[in-house]
Parts: structure tokens; C-alpha cells; sequence
């Protein structure tokens, strides 16, 4: 046995954290309640109500009437392959715009597929430019797909999917879109900005456990799968054999959902129904203003330009002088905070400030202000 006997291991109890970065959110006692609930089959016709109820609550999440909207059963990340392994086939041309770190990863993904991607780039903390986009598919008149991101958790940027869309629409390409940040946290509207394959993530705005993808797949997408010469390299994400589970009359396994994990989710888009979607994004966009109005007080500046903020994910220039990593350690060794750092060119310059979900609250606003007060005075 090469277990160490010096220790005996026991459960894990986590301390209690504000959690203030780019994701997880802090989750309410109600979802961690609900993933408690007692474990039954996965093919249980009580189960498979349960999943209709899902697919109709994602529905109004997204706004969407698409009948392919369900949870894939991993994080954001793999929600984001899926789009790319169903939709882009070797040789396929695909523009992705980068203006931080995920649409670098967008980058990746066409690659891996085989596919040509035709990156534009834009500063980290500005928007895509709509106009770069429009250049780009006339120079490239075969393009396939337009990708980007709608909320750049790394820089905390907002882009305008809604007129994107539209170029790529206007030039007969569909759309990836990544939502993982901006979903029930600002306005998103899946079917009246014509966008075709979006995705999500459980643990930004909805403030579920991190490990669930929404997404949602137009029409379009449907018939471009069915329409496909081959296979894509993946059998785990292939849509065509998802769609057996998640929407055949007769459910067939594919793989075992994280039930309890669905349970989660379940009951926070429950949450988000109660309060109401426009609600959840006013609520939102007010408490950004709460802790924007402080953090100037404190003589903070924000890295985006006002219009194109974030109010999930408030992006902040670390004060000359002060010590980054030393500052976050103390607000969670002496706070129970958490706040997210800077990534790629923006480390040790920035921080990330998430008021995502059941986390952008007024008290978790004031708990903020007064630790970062208090550490950098
Ligand atoms: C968090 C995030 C992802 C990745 O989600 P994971 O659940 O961490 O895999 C993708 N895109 C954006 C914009 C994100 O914020």
C-alpha cells in the first residue's frame, strides 16, 4: 500500500469564499439544495420530464424557439469544440475574431478541425470591429462560419453580436457565438439577432456548479450537421448522436448526464424565471454601477471604455505601486474573497471583478469595496 499512513484523510470541507472573479459565481444554498436531492436513472421517465423542463427553461434563457437547446454535459469549454467539430470540416473557412482570451481559443478549434481560420484581431479591452468583419468576409467570399465572443471574461468587453450577426447573415455564413459570460447576465437575444450556434457555461451568470454547457443550435446548424461529407473527429460531441438523448420521443443512451449537476442547473434557470430575464440583467447593470461609483471613490480606473463594459465582469487597472498577487492573497486569507487576475498581456496589470449572477448583489458589492479599501489604504 503506498497510501501514507502518517495521515488520515478525512472529508473535504471548503471554507466559505465570496467568490468575485471571472467564474464560478457564488451559488445559492437553494441550487446546492436541489443537487442534493436523491440520485435516480438517468433514462427514469421522471428524469426525462425533468430534461423537457430544462430545454424549455434554456429556451427562455436564450431566447430562442430552437428545438436542439439542451445542457451538454461538460464545462463551457467543450460547449465551445462542439460548435466547432459539428460545424467546421476540413478545409472550411472560418473568420474568428480575437480580442482576448477565448477567441484565441476559437483560433485552436478551427485549426484542429482541419478548417482555415481568418483571425482579426482587436486590442485586448476594446470590442470587435464590425467593420474589420465586414472587410474581411468581402476579401473572403467563401467563408462558412463568423466566430467570436460575445462577453471577453478576460478583458471584460462586450461586442455587438446583434450586427455581427448580420454581416455574417447578409454574406449566407452561420454564426458561433460564445455566451458563456453573457447569458442572464446581459441582454442576449438568440433568435431575433439571428445568431446560429451559442453556448454557455453553468458557473458565470446562471450561478450553478461549474461543469454544465448550454447551448443552442438554429435550424441552420441542424441541416449544415446533417449536411456534413464525414463524421467529425469527435464521437462524444457529434450532435447527430446527442440529439437521440436529449430529444428523441424514445430516449437513447448516449452517456450518463451528471444528474445532480442537472439538478443544479434545473433549479437556477427556475431562479432566473421567478426573477425575470430583463429583471436579472437590470440587476445586473445596477450593481455594476454600485461598485463603479465606489471603486472611483478609491481612485480606480476600469480598462474598457464605458460603452462597451461589462456590469458582470468589471475589468480594473491594478494602482501603480501596489503589489498584485499579494493583494488577492490577502483579500482571501483576511476577507474569504475572491477576485479574478489578469491573463495573458494583462497579468499583474489588471483585475477581474465578477458580479455574475447570484453573486451581483449589493452586499457582495459593499463587501468589495470595503476589503479593497481597507488592503490597499
Ligand atoms: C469561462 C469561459 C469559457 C470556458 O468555460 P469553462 O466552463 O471554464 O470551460 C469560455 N468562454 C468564456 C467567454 C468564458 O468566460
Amino acid at each position: 500500500m503506498k497510501t501514507d499512513a502518517h495521515k488520515r484523510i478525512t472529508s473535504f470541507m471548503p471554507p466559505h469564499r465570496t467568490l468575485m472573479g471571472p467564474g464560478p459565481s457564488d451559488v445559492s444554498q437553494r441550487v446546492l439544495d436541489a443537487m442534493a436531492r436523491p440520485t435516480i436513472g438517468h433514462l427514469d421517465p421522471a428524469f426525462v420530464e425533468m430534461m423537457e423542463e430544462m430545454k424549455t427553461l434554456l429556451r427562455y434563457a436564450f431566447q430562442t424557439e430552437n428545438d436542439l437547446t439542451f445542457p451538454i454535459s461538460a464545462p463551457g469549454s467543450v460547449g465551445m469544440e462542439s460548435c466547432f467539430v459539428n460545424l467546421v470540416e476540413p478545409g472550411d473557412q472560418v473568420i474568428v475574431c480575437v480580442n482576448g482570451v477565448f477567441g484565441g481559443r476559437m483560433v485552436e478549434n478551427v485549426k484542429r478541425c482541419g478548417g482555415t481560420p481568418i483571425v482579426i484581431q482587436d486590442a485586448w479591452g476594446a470590442p470587435v470591429d464590425p467593420n474589420k468583419v465586414g472587410d474581411a468576409f468581402k476579401a473572403n467570399p467563401n467563408v462558412k462560419v463568423l466566430a467570436f465572443v460575445h462577453a471577453e471574461t478576460s478583458t471584460g468587453v462586450q461586442s455587438d453580436a446583434k450586427t455581427l450577426a448580420e454581416i455574417a447573415r447578409r454574406q449566407g455564413a452561420l454564426t458561433i457565438v460564445d455566451a458563456v459570460t453573457s447569458l442572464a447576465g446581459t441582454k442576449l437575444l438568440v433568435d431575433a439577432w439571428g445568431l446560429d450556434a451559442v453556448y454557455s457555461g453553468s458557473q458565470k451568470c446562471l450561478s450553478c456548479t461549474p461543469g454544465l454547457s448550454p447551448v443552442t443550435f438554429s435550424p441552420r446548424v441542424v441541416e449544415t450537421v446533417k449536411a456534413r461529407k464525414a463524421h467529425g473527429q469527435s464521437w462524444f460531441m457529434d450532435l447527430s448522436l446527442v440529439l437521440g438523448y436529449w430529444t428523441a420521443a424514445k430516449r437513447t443512451y448516449h452517456h450518463t448526464a451528471p444528474i445532480n449537476a442537472l439538478y443544479g442547473l434545473h433549479e437556477s434557470l427556475v431562479m432566473l424565471q421567478e426573477e425575470g430575464l430583463e429583471h436579472s440583467w437590470a440587476r445586473h447593470h445596477a450593481n455594476h454601477l454600485k461598485l463603479k461609483a465606489g471603486l472611483e471613490q478609491l481612485g480606480i480606473e476600469f480598462l474598457v471604455a464605458e460603452p462597451y463594459r461589462l456590469p458582470q465582469l468589471n475589468t480594473i487597472k491594478i494602482p501603480s505601486g501596489v503589489d498584485d498577487a499579494k493583494t488577492r492573497s490577502r483579500l482571501l486569507n483576511e476577507y474569504n474573497l475572491e477576485i479574478g487576475a489578469g491573463l495573458g498581456d494583462l497579468a499583474g496589470k489588471v483585475w477581474r471583478i465578477g458580479l455574475m449572477g447570484y453573486g451581483s448583489c449589493e452586499a457582495n458589492v459593499n463587501k468589495c469595496l470595503a476589503a479593497l479599501g481597507e488592503v490597499l489604504a
